[in-house]
C-alpha cells in the first residue's frame, strides 16, 4: 500500500515471525534497491526494526535471495500466485509464526516458478487452498462425518459443508453441497499433495470450499 509520497506499507509473510506490516521509507523514490526487492512473489531476507506499543515495523533492509524470475513472466502463474498470498494475508494471523504453512507457500510458488512443471497453475493453486486449510488448521474432512464420525464409503457421494468443517451425514443434517464420490475422492488425494489428481470441476469446487472455510472463520469474502 502506497503510503505518503515516497513511503509503502507492506505486508510481509515471514518465516519467524508469521504475518508482519512494516514501513518501508523510500520505497517508491526510483533507484532504490527496497522496492526492486519487494516484488511479491520472491524469497526476500529483510531486516525489521520493531518500535515497542506499535504493529507497524520499519523494513531497513530487503534482498531478494530466492528469485522466482519465471513466474512473473506468465501470467496465469502470477495470478494463482496473487491468490494464494491474499489467502494468506488474510487468513494469517499477525506476528505468529506458522512454519506448516510457510512450508506450503514456499512449495506452491516454486512448483510455479517450475518451467518443466505440466500442472496447471489453477490446479496446483486449488490442491494448494486445501493445504493452506489444514496448516491454518482449518482442513476439510471429507471422509467422515464432522458430527457424528461415521466413515463414508469412497464409493459414495456426501453432503459436504465447508462452514462447518466437511462431510455431514445425512442423519446428521446433511448439507445443500452433494459432493459426487469420485470428485470427493481426488480432493482427498489433492490435499494429500496428488495436485495433478484434479479435473477441472473440482479445481471451481476446491476454491468454492476453500473460500467458504475462510469466509468462515478469517472473514473473507469468497
Ligand atoms: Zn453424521
Amino acid at each position: 500500500m502506497p503510503y505518503g509520497e515516497a513511503d509503502v506499507v507492506v505486508t510481509l509473510f515471514t518465516e519467524t515471525l508469521g504475518r508482519v506490516s512494516a514501513m518501508a521509507r523510500g520505497a517508491r523514490r526510483s533507484g532504490k534497491r527496497l522496492g526492486g526487492a519487494l516484488e511479491p512473489v520472491h524469497g526476500v531476507r529483510v531486516e525489521l526494526d520493531e518500535r515497542p506499543g506499535s504493529d507497524l515495523a520499519t523494513l531497513h533492509d530487503a534482498r531478494v535471495l530466492r528469485a522466482r524470475t519465471f513466474l512473473t513472466t506468465d501470467l496465469d502463474r502470477l495470478d494463482a500466485a496473487g491468490h494464494a498470498l491474499r489467502w494468506v494475508r488474510r487468513a494469517a494471523p499477525p506476528r505468529k509464526p506458522e512454519p506448516e504453512l510457510w512450508a506450503e507457500v514456499v512449495d506452491l510458488l516454486d512448483h510455479l516458478d517450475d518451467r518443466t512443471d505440466a500442472v496447471a497453475p489453477r490446479t496446483h493453486l486449488a490442491a494448494s487452498g486445501l493445504r493452506i486449510l489444514v496448516a491454518l488448521g482449518w482442513g476439510l474432512q471429507l471422509e467422515s462425518c464432522v458430527r457424528c464420525g461415521r466413515a463414508c464409503g469412497a464409493e459414495r457421494a456426501a453432503f459436504v459443508d465447508a462452514a462447518r468443517g466437511g462431510l455431514l451425514c445425512r442423519a446428521c443434517g446433511g448439507s445443500g453441497r452433494v459432493v459426487p464420490a469420485d470428485a470427493r475422492v481426488r480432493l482427498v488425494a489433492a490435499a494429500a499433495g496428488k495436485d495433478a489428481t484434479l479435473v477441472d470441476g473440482d479445481v471451481a469446487l476446491a476454491f468454492a470450499l476453500v473460500d467458504e472455510v475462510l469466509a468462515t472463520h478469517a472473514g473473507l469474502e469468497a
